[in-house]
C-alpha cells in the first residue's frame, strides 16, 4: 500500500512557506484496514523524520523537532514548521583595485576584519564614516589578476548559498554598486578569472554526483529588467524584435515571469553556455542603445529539483523539493538625476531609479520591521518590476546576500558612501517577518 503524506512547510504564522516536501510511502503490507495502514504510516513517518534533520537552521534545531502530528485532521497530515530564528541578509563589501587607467592614488578606504573605514578624504567628517558588515572582500591590495580573490568571494557568498539551495530553501544573490565598481566581474567574471556564477554551478554539478539516491533537474531562465520592462535574454527572437514580458503571481509559488523561456541544462557546459548566451544579448542590445546594460537589471534563475529516494526497513521512502536560485547583477547604483538631462534619458533615469529605489524602500521597510516581527505592514513589493518579481526573496523564508562594490578611488567617494549606507541599511533585515500586503 502506498501511503502519501504531504508535508506543509509553514512559517510561525502558519502560514505556507516555499519549502513543501511531499513524502510517498510504500507500506510493505497488504491491507485494506485504515488503523493498520495509519500505523505503518506513523512508523513510517518516525524513520522518516530521522531524515529531515539533514534540512536543519543555522540554530542546529532539527526540522523533524519542529514537525507536528496534526491529529485534528486525517491520519497523513504533518506540519513543519519553519526555524524560528530568522537571519538578516548576509551583506559583503568588495573593494575592487585601482585599475590601469586610474591614477594610482591613495586608497580613500581601508578594510580591517569587517569594518570598512573612510581614510584621506577631503572631507574630515567622511574620515570618521565606519561601516560593519557580514563580510569585507578587499582586492586592492592584490594581483589584477589573483585568481584567488574571486574563488574567496565564491567561498564568502557563493558556497553558503548553494548549501541552502541544496537544503531545498529558495536563494538569491545581488551585486550592488555604481557602474565600474565590478559587479558583473564579481558576479560573472572573465573568460581567464570566474565569478560567483560559473562557481556556483561548476560546484552544484560536483556535489549532485557525490549525492547518491538523488535525481535532480536544473532549469535556467535569464531575464533583464530594463526601463521597467522585462525581456527575455534566452529567447531566439532577434534583439529588435523582442517582446516585452509580464510578471504574473501564482498563488503558492509566488510571481514568476510569464512566457519567460526556461531550459533544462544536464551539465556545467550547457548552464555556462545559456550564461554566456544570455550575457551577450543583454551586450548586444547595449550595444545598439547607449550602453543600456549598466541601467538594466539582469536576473539569472537557477531552478533546481530534487528528488531523493531510499529503502529503509521495508520501507520504500522517497521526497522531493525544489529550489529556485536568484543571482543578479543589478543596474549601476549612480544617481542619473544629473542637471540638463532630459528626454528619453531622464525618463530612463527616473525609471531605473524607481527600480533600485524602489528596492532600497522594500529593504529599509523591512529592516524597519526588524524585531516586530508580528507587526503587519505594507511593503511596497508592486511598485516595480524587480521587488515584485524578487518579494518571496526578500524578508521572505529564503536566503539573501548581497555583495555592494566599490572602488577605492576618491573621485567615487560620494557614491561609495552611497553603497556603503545602502548595504548597511540591507544588513538589518531581520527574515521571517509577517508580511501582509
Ligand atoms: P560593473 O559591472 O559594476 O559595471 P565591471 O565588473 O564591469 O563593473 O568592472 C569594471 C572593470 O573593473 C572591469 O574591467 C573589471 O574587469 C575590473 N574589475 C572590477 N572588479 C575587479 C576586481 N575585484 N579585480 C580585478 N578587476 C576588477
Amino acid at each position: 500500500n502506498r501511503v502519501s503524506i504531504p508535508l506543509q512547510a509553514m512559517d510561525r504564522n502558519g502560514d505556507p512557506n516555499r519549502l513543501s516536501v511531499n513524502v510517498n510511502v510504500a507500506v510493505g503490507l497488504q491491507c485494506d484496514d485504515d488503523k493498520v495502514k495509519n500505523s505503518m504510516a506513523k512508523k513510517a513517518y518516525e524513520k522518516l523524520s530521522k531524515h529531515l534533520t539533514t534540512i536543519s537552521d543555522d540554530s542546529g534545531s532539527d526540522l523533524s523537532d519542529m514537525i507536528r502530528h496534526d491529529t485534528s485532521d486525517e491520519m497523513d497530515y504533518f506540519a513543519v514548521q519553519s526555524p524560528e530564528s530568522g537571519s538578516a541578509i548576509q551583506v559583503a563589501v568588495r573593494l575592487r583595485p585601482f585599475l590601469k587607467a586610474e591614477h594610482l592614488e591613495d586608497s580613500v578606504i581601508e578594510m580591517s576584519g569587517n569594518t570598512v573605514r573612510v581614510v584621506n578624504a577631503e572631507n574630515e567628517n567622511y574620515n570618521r564614516l565606519e561601516f560593519g558588515f557580514d563580510s569585507c572582500l578587499n582586492s586592492s591590495d592584490r594581483d589584477l589578476f589573483d585568481f584567488a580573490a574571486q574563488d574567496h568571494v565564491y567561498q564568502e557568498m557563493g558556497r553558503p548559498l548553494l548549501e541552502r539551495a541544496l537544503e531545498g530553501y529558495n536563494v538569491c544573490l545581488f551585486a550592488y554598486g555604481q557602474t565600474g565598481s565590478g559587479k558583473s566581474f564579481t558576479m560573472t567574471g572573465t573568460d581567464t578569472n570566474a565569478g560567483v556564477i560559473p562557481r556556483f554551478v561548476r560546484e552544484l554539478f560536483k556535489r549532485f554526483l557525490t549525492l547518491v539516491d538523488i535525481v535532480f533537474t536544473v532549469e535556467v531562465s535569464y531575464c533583464e529588467i530594463y526601463n521597467e520592462k522585462i525581456y527575455d535574454l534566452l529567447s531566439d527572437d532577434k534583439v529588435k524584435d523582442k517582446k516585452t514580458l509580464r510578471i504574473r503571481e501564482h498563488p503558492q509559488s509566488g510571481p514568476y515571469v510569464e512566457h519567460l523561456s526556461q531550459h533544462l541544462a544536464e551539465n556545467v557546459t550547457e548552464v555556462m553556455d545559456l550564461l554566456q548566451k544570455g550575457t551577450k544579448r543583454r551586450a548586444t542590445a547595449s550595444t545598439a542603445m547607449n550602453d543600456t546594460s549598466s541601467r538594466s537589471h539582469s536576473i539569472f534563475t537557477i531552478v533546481l529539483s530534487q528528488l531523493r529516494s531510499h529503502t529503509e526497513m521495508g520501507l520504500d521512502v522517497s521526497f522531493s523539493c525544489g529550489s529556485r536560485i536568484n543571482l543578479i547583477d543589478l543596474a549601476g547604483s549612480e544617481r542619473v538625476g544629473i542637471a540638463g538631462t532630459s528626454g528619453d534619458r531622464l525618463k530612463e533615469g527616473s525609471l531605473i531609479n524607481k527600480s533600485l529605489l524602489n528596492l532600497g524602500k522594500v529593504i529599509k521597510k523591512l529592516a524597519d520591521l526588524g524585531s516586530h516581527r508580528h507587526k503587519v505592514a505594507h511593503i511596497p513589493y508592486r511598485d516595480s518590476q524587480l521587488t515584485y518579481l524578487l518579494k518571496d526573496s526578500l524578508g521572505g523564508n529564503s536566503r539573501t546576500s548581497m555583495i555592494a562594490t566599490i572602488s577605492p578611488a576618491k573621485c567615487h567617494l560620494e557614491e561609495t558612501l552611497s553603497t556603503l549606507r545602502y548595504a548597511a541599511t540591507a544588513r538589518s533585515i531581520v527574515n521571517y517577518v509577517h508580511i501582509n500586503e
